[in-house]
């Protein structure tokens, strides 16, 4: 999607983010407004609006996101008590950005809902 894509432009290196974690086809950065003390976002490099799509167009590519969010979380220290993944997708669910992102929270209980 490229100029108009806000994460496509942090893919590009055109916006600075604070990356965790990098593969071939995904990369992984700290939220700018972290909703827990570890809240990273994990996307495709290429472009995909939402999860939707992306586990339609590309199970493959899904795939390789939830793993690199499974190393996050590891790297991360998350593994032991435990934490939220979960893609916001669509109006209703309260999606902002329309490049698929996974969130991994955690670090602190989260309680029911979160963001
Ligand atoms: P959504 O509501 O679409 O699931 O979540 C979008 C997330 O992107 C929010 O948690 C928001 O804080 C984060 N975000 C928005 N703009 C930027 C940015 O420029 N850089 C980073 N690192 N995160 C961003």
């Amino acid at each position: 999607m490229g100029s108009d894509c806000l994460f496509c432009r942090i893919v590009a290196g055109e916006i600075p983010a604070t990356v965790v974690r990098e593969t071939a086809t995904t990369l992984a950065f700290r939220d700018i407004d972290p909703k827990a003390p570890v809240h990273v976002l994990v996307i495709p490099k290429e472009h995909y609006a939402d999860v939707a799509t992306l586990g339609q167009g590309d199970p493959a590519l899904a795939g390789e996101l939830l793993a690199t969010a499974a190393a996050v979380a590891e790297d991360e220290g998350l593994l032991g008590d435990g934490f939220r993944l979960m893609f916001n997708t669509g109006a209703y669910g309260g999606q902002e950005v329309f490049h698929v992102h996974a969130h991994v929270l955690g670090g602190a209980p989260l309680g029911p809902m979160l963001c």
